[in-house]
């Protein structure tokens, strides 16, 4: 069996074999003189002394030095119980004696016996325990368990490592609740008045502040539990997800910069339908201009006219300006931020920015909105990337169909808000429905595979749930929910 050393630590002892054996000796040595003087002085109970040595060899050095005091101690026999003329060869003993001799070896065996099963016992309680304190510092755990009001409190070794206490700190939750992080105050006291009243098994997450300055995140598994005195007893799992964190952390950002980059491969893709949209406003205010400019050369000009040319001008400024910020906010590589969001807003921003697309590949966009949407929280760039992505992904689909419309839907659900991107293509095929938001999964012959499993993510990261399903009559949809903005 693999022992850690903590564990060997725990469960042998430091000192070799020899040692162990030599200071049985010793032990049995230094009381047999002790109980044979004690007995000289008519004191009736002295053997005791040699039972204790036979109790303390077992306790302190094992089982075979407490066996070989046991065999010392009845040797002994013979300087208390026989008189001195007599053996401790059972053979030569009268039944008398014989009778007094079984009867202490009795007792000396019986006694080795009890004290090693408690050694037994102790042994394997050590053993559990260090395996228990091994695990815990495995998965960075670490146990408590207090009465309520603050009395009796216990935590295990993790407890101080996780928070930073020195050794000398006596457990207390004051102490815990100290290290909590000012930000997190509210929450993580909360949770322990929550606990103030029986209670199945609640979770918690808060962060505390180490006295080296560290911030760590704990996971907090609770319950509360009335005993038969009346008082409640709470039992809390801590656990430090530091690591994890900063982990989903990392992760989150990579697929973040990964999000950035497919959206400027899509922009490159799109990038001759997009300027071609651009175009349109700049080729209409040349227009305007050119049309005003006639009305004023006139022997007398028409102001009225040359003001409405102007007008137009200016309006198609207007929506060329605002093609351009939708494009560099697209393009811009920024920090992700949540903010409350309507989801038309930003479904009619999709369908204004593919326009000239869907025009070239001759297909009709229609936004179907909930004239009272509720609000979301989240990412504006990032929730107008998955709405692209789909709106794309239902282009190529649709590239060969005779019908070739998009409509994006919105709609207030019961917790959430829920948007559907139908397209009416050939739907998704039975057996790739599984497959579709896997990383790197496409049937296109330049396709990356990676649009849906970007969209998936973000989604996750908005705490929402993203859905593809085949429509009765033709074509697929994509759906997602995002929950409620708590502005709303
Ligand atoms: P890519 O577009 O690079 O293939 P995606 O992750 O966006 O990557 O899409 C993965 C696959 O899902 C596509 O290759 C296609 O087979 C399927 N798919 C996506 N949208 C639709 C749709 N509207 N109808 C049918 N199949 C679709």
């Amino acid at each position: 069996m693999f022992l850690s050393p903590r564990e060997s630590d725990l469960v042998s002892m430091p000192e070799t074999c020899g040692v162990r054996y030599g200071a049985t000796l010793l032990v049995v040595a230094a009381t047999l003189p002790v109980a044979i003087t004690l007995d000289h002085h008519g004191i009736p109970t002295a053997f005791a002394v040699v039972l204790l040595a036979v109790i303390f060899s077992v306790w302190r050095f094992g089982t075979g030095p407490g066996l070989l005091a046991a065999i010392l101690a009845i040797f002994s026999v013979r300087f208390f119980f026989l008189m001195p003329s007599q053996t401790i060869d059972p053979r030569l003993l009268d039944d008398e004696a014989l009778r007094r001799f079984l009867l202490y070896v009795e007792v000396i065996l019986l006694l080795w016996l009890l004290a090693s099963a408690q050694r037994r016992g102790q042994e394997k309680l050590k053993r559990s325990e260090a395996y228990l304190a091994d695990a815990q510092a495995l998965s960075r755990t670490g146990s408590v368990s207090f009465i309520v009001p603050e009395g009796e409190v216990f935590w295990s070794a993790e407890i101080y490592r996780i928070f930073g206490f020195g050794s000398q700190v006596s457990p207390a939750v004051q102490s815990m609740l100290d290290r909590v992080h000012a930000d997190d105050m509210i929450r993580a006291r909360r949770g322990f008045y929550y606990l103030a009243e029986p209670r199945e098994a609640i979770e918690l997450e808060h962060r505390i502040v180490t006295p080296d300055g560290c911030t760590k995140h704990l996971r907090i598994y609770g319950k509360a539990v009335r005993q038969r005195d009346g008082r409640i007893r709470v039992s809390a799992a801590m656990m430090d997800v530091s690591e994890s964190k900063r982990m989903s952390e990392s992760l989150l950002k990579a697929q973040a910069e990964l999000a950035h980059v497919t959206r400027l491969t899509t922009m490159g893709e799109l990038v001759a339908s997009i300027s071609h949209e651009v175009n349109q406003p700049l080729g209409a205010m040349k227009l305007s201009a050119q049309a005003g400019l006639r009305w004023l050369d006139r022997e007398s000009p028409d102001l009225e006219r040359v003001g409405a040319s102007l007008n137009r001008v200016v309006d198609n400024a207007n929506r060329a300006e605002d093609l351009i910020l939708k494009l560099r906010n697209m393009a811009k590589k920024h920090e992700i931020e949540a903010v409350p969001l309507n989801l038309n807003r930003i479904a009619t921003d999709v369908i204004e920015l593919l326009r000239g697309e869907a025009n070239e590949r001759d297909v009709t966009c229609v936004v179907d909105p909930e004239p009272d949407l509720k609000l979301v929280d989240g990412d504006e760039i990032q929730l107008q990337q998955i709405l692209v992505n789909f709106v794309m992904n239902g282009f190529d689909a649709m590239a060969g169909a005779e019908h070739r419309e998009i409509t994006i839907r919105s709609r207030n659900g019961a917790d959430s808000v829920v948007l559907d991107v139908t397209d009416s293509g050939p739907g998704i095929p039975e057996n790739l429905k599984d497959r579709l938001f896997d990383a790197f999964f496409t049937t296109k012959a330049h396709g990356m595979g990676m649009g849906l499993s970007i969209c998936r993510s973000i989604v996750e990261a908005h705490g929402g749930t993203i859905d593809a399903f085949n429509n009765e009559d033709r074509g697929a949809t994509f759906r997602i929910s995002l929950p409620l903005s708590e502005e709303t």
